[in-house]
């Protein structure tokens, strides 16, 4: 089966979230299980090409039309782990992937409008028959009506499938920005094809729709969210859409990469332990990684529950829940920690007040900004993550923290609901129970599960202990969703629902 992965990241070398671990997590696995893998991405800036052993000129022009003009690309491609990636160098005059940062630019549509059809113009140039055309998020979701509509003589792809990571983010813009990459406007404001669903906006075109029309299979990543986004609460106006393809959306788990995250050999840790470790093994090691950190920021280390949280800042993420943690977490003495960056200026900025707020308390770690390395060296030393979200597609911080044995509290929504238990629900068998979860995205709700927590911590060893074995143990790895993916693309290649 040859499969095309069309997306804006690639983890580690072009990370903003978990889309980019899920596209290397699934790749990897669907090349180990000896299917033939492409992933094509943009080579932005800064990509390092010393993180490739064997980076290379694949093709060193081809052209792509935007505006009635031609521009210039080129190929690189490395073999990475078993997946072939390929970067897409743009030579357009507007720098598109010139900007030291993934997302955020004004032109962000314009950018991925002109990737997409670019990406497509390398693989009619290749001209190897693709079974299927894997497609993630609004970025690239264009591919579809183009594949179908504009490429149909050209390119031979049998299957598209997109995945929706956020249903929020839509890719919202105007007709003329599709007349720009050599599709007719005009055409697709029509509901059937690209035309929002909200009334309010009649003259937008929706990306993310036109993934989710024209494509063969629609996946969100977790079982729950795949149920909720039918919903107007969680839907974000395209749950009509939504509704009316039901028959093509399932909803496949999310693994993590159980390379990027291994709490045996990882690099930023002080001390190591994997899954058959002992629970007061883990413990200790977790002692000592509190240790290294508290050296580091000053932070009274001594018999307190750890507490905290790696996220982005935006409202998806509950931050007046994440604040509101951090004074229930100092009243309970804990010790908070909170790494987060918002691309939200408003965010950032009372977050930055925050911090010098609260400057120097020996019982606070703030961070605001992108730390890959501090963030495995977190989730090592917690003692309980939070995860507050108003709404969660997967979350993929409560499994690294599981396989780093430490306890998530989270809000029973989307892929939260779908892997943490909580310890006291008896509807659940004891050995499946890993956490904290509360119903209501509310400080009273979620004050209660932080309660429960650190009362367990101090009370009850022997709970605690049962919590971090059972979480450490789930199988969070690539096997098994990567089976649900390859069944699905077979079942659409033999031509089944
Ligand atoms: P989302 O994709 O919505 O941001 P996920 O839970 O799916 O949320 O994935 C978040 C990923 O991004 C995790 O790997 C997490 O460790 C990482 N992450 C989030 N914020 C930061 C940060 N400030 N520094 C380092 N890593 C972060």
């Amino acid at each position: 089966m040859r499969i095309v992965h069309l997306a804006a990241e690639f983890a580690p070398i072009a990370k903003a979230g978990g889309l980019g671990e899920v596209v290397v997590g699934l790749a990897r696995e669907l090349s180990r299980a000896s299917e033939q893998v492409d992933v094509i991405i943009p080579k932005y800036d800064f990509i390092d090409p010393k993180n490739f052993l064997h980076l290379k000129l694949e093709v060193p022009d081809f052209k792509s039309l935007e505006n009635n003009k031609l521009h210039r690309n080129a190929m690189w491609s490395a073999e990475n782990e078993q997946c072939r990636l390929h970067l897409l160098e743009s030579r357009h005059a507007s720098g598109y992937f010139h900007r030291r940062k993934i997302y955020g630019c004004e032109d962000d549509i314009a950018r991925f409008l002109y990737f997409s059809r670019a990406a497509l113009e390398y693989l009619k140039l290749k001209k190897e028959p693709i079974d299927i055309l894997h497609l993630h998020d609004w970025h690239v979701a264009v591919c579809a009506p183009l594949v179908r509509d504009l490429f149909a003589k050209e390119l031979q792809v049998k299957k598209i499938v997109l995945t929706i990571h956020n249903v929020e983010y839509q890719g919202k813009c105007a007709s003329a920005d599709l007349d720009a990459i050599g599709l007719n406007g005009p055409e697709y404001l029509d509901r059937n094809k690209l035309q929002d669903d909200n009334p309010s906006f009649p003259e937008s075109i929706n990306l993310l729709k036109g993934g989710i029309v024209y494509s063969d299979a629609v996946v969100a990543v977790s079982p729950t969210y795949a149920k909720e986004i039918l919903t107007p609460e969680i839907g974000f106006n395209l749950d009509p859409t939504l509704r009316k393809q039901k028959a093509k959306l399932t909803g496949i788990l999310n693994g993590i990469d159980q390379k990027l995250w291994d709490p045996s050999s990882d690099p930023h840790l002080s001390a190591h332990f994997d899954s058959n470790s002992t629970p007061p093994a883990i413990i200790a090691a977790k002692e000592a990684n509190k240790k290294a950190l508290a050296k580091l920021y000053s932070v009274d280390a001594e018999k307190k529950p750890w507490i905290g949280a790696v996220t982005r800042l935006v409202p998806q993420k509950s931050p007046e829940l994440l604040e509101e943690a951090l004074k229930k977490t100092l009243q309970l003495n804990g010790v908070y920690i909170l790494l987060g960056s918002s691309p939200i200026s408003e965010i950032q900025q009372h977050f930055d007040l925050l911090q010098a707020h609260y400057k120097q308390n020996p019982q606070l770690i703030l961070q605001f900004n992108y730390n890959e390395p501090l963030a495995h060296q977190i989730y090592a030393a917690l003692d309980f993550l939070l995860v507050p979200s108003h709404f969660e597609p997967c979350g993929l911080t409560q499994l690294i923290a599981m396989r780093y044995g430490t306890i998530p509290i989270v809000r029973s929504t989307g892929g939260l609901k779908d892997t943490v238990f909580d310890w006291q629900d008896a509807s659940v068998p004891i050995q499946k129970r890993n956490g904290f979860a509360f119903e209501k995205a509310t400080v009273s709700s979620m004050n209660a599960a932080l309660e429960r927590a650190v009362g367990l911590f101090h009370e009850d060893s022997a709970a605690r202990q049962t919590l971090i074995r059972n979480g450490i143990k789930i199988d969070s790895s690539w096997v098994k969703p990567a089976q649900e993916y390859l069944k699905l693309y077979q079942r659409l290649l033999d031509g089944k629902k």
